[in-house]
């Protein structure tokens, strides 16, 4: 039989590279899309990877459970991918009650959705390394304790947690992954590495002359969205639900992957970067470092693209894009 799945947050990064790794595994894709006024454009990284025709997207919301009921009801998949959120830390900040409606109780909404359904199908929720926050161990692995640090990391805490409390209180396989930062072309051009590929692609062709970045001192754990997405497929083809790191267990500083992206296309740091202190946030996680031991042991999981490869084929994109 076809095995299905249902994605919400289809049209962001993760969404489209999970897309194309279920595509490939044989899989039928439905996927969650939000109302826009700007018609066409929601589908872009799915037309980047050249999938956009082979993927359903239905009309529905995170925040209204009536849209989730539905459209569990219409595509019965076996596989529910949660995805969808207000994503950018930053924005937290700016819209923290939304941040709260979306990235922590638009879980609740889709769990409650799989619940009413009667649904056997399993549940993988999107959760993030921010949790940890003021980090309490030098290494962050599944029984580290969370200290948020900002209205993104409290929302995904609650999504972490209500998760857990649906597989304990309903025996639902439902599983979190703990996702340290992972990046690609295609993600949002707000966050840090992508803001810096493209800054360094628009320098190179004339089109400015600046990058402009906040706190250069702080550390991520970066991967490639592509060998993460593969992680929260294996969590479902597991027996039993459970949750995971998901990281390389390499950090970086933001200075340094920077340098990676100058240096590629033999630009000079010093004359272009300028710190701007609007870019500040209100309180800062400073450094994130994974232990994916569990997700390697358990989940057979290794990512395969390193830091310094993922920026020169992010800066490369960029490149592309801008010329055409
Ligand atoms: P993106 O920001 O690229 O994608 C977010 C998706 O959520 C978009 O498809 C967006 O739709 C959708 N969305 C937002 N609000 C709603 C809503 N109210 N109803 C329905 N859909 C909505 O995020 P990523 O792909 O990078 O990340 C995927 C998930 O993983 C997110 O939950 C993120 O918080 C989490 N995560 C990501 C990490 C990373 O490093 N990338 C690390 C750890 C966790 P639209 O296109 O209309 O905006
Ligand atoms: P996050 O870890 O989910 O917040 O991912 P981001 O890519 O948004 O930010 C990673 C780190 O880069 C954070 O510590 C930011 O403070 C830092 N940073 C420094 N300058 C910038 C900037 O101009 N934009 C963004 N988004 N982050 C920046």
């Amino acid at each position: 039989m076809t095995k299905r799945a249902l994605i919400t947050g289809i049209t962001g990064q993760d969404g489209a590279y999970l897309s194309q790794l279920l595509l490939d595994e044989g899989y039928e894709v439905y996927g969650v899309v939000r109302r826009s006024s700007h018609l066409g454009v929601a589908d872009h990284r799915l037309r980047w990877l050249g999938i956009a025709d082979q993927v359903q997207l239905i009309d529905g919301n995170l925040s209204d459970l009536s849209s989730l009921v539905r459209i569990m009801r219409d595509v019965k998949p076996g596989e529910v991918y949660n995805l969808a959120a207000q994503s950018f830390v930053a924005s937290s900040w700016q819209q923290p009650i939304l941040t709260g409606n979306i990235t922590a109780l638009g879980v609740t909404n889709v769990l409650e959705a799989m619940r009413l359904t009667d649904t056997d199908a399993r549940f993988y929720q999107a959760s993030s390394s921010e949790m940890y926050g003021k980090i309490q161990e030098e290494k962050q692995s599944e029984t580290t304790p969370f200290h948020p640090r900002s209205p993104y990391a409290v929302a995904k805490l609650y999504g972490h947690w209500i998760t857990i409390n649906y597989r304990e209180s309903f025996g639902m396989h439902a599983s979190s992954g703990i996702l340290f930062n992972h990046e690609s072309p295609l993600r949002g051009v707000e966050f840090v590495t992508r803001k810096v590929t493209d800054g360094v692609a628009r320098i190179k062709l004339g089109l400015a002359n600046e990058l402009r970045l906040g706190n250069i001192d702080a550390k991520r754990d970066w991967g490639h969205a592509r060998d993460y997405v593969r992680a929260m497929w294996l969590m479902l083809q597991q027996d039993t639900a459970d949750d995971y790191v998901v990281a390389t267990g390499v950090t970086t500083t933001v200075r340094d992957m920077c340098r990676i992206a100058f240096q590629h296309v033999a630009l000079d740091i010093e004359k272009h970067l300028v710190i701007d202190p609007a870019f500040y946030r209100p309180a800062e996680v400073e450094v994130l470092l994974g232990n994916p031991g569990k997700a390697r042991t358990k989940l057979g999981w290794e990512p395969e693209t390193n830091l310094e490869d993922m920026i020169k084929e992010m800066v490369d994109a960029d490149l592309a894009r801008l010329s055409q």
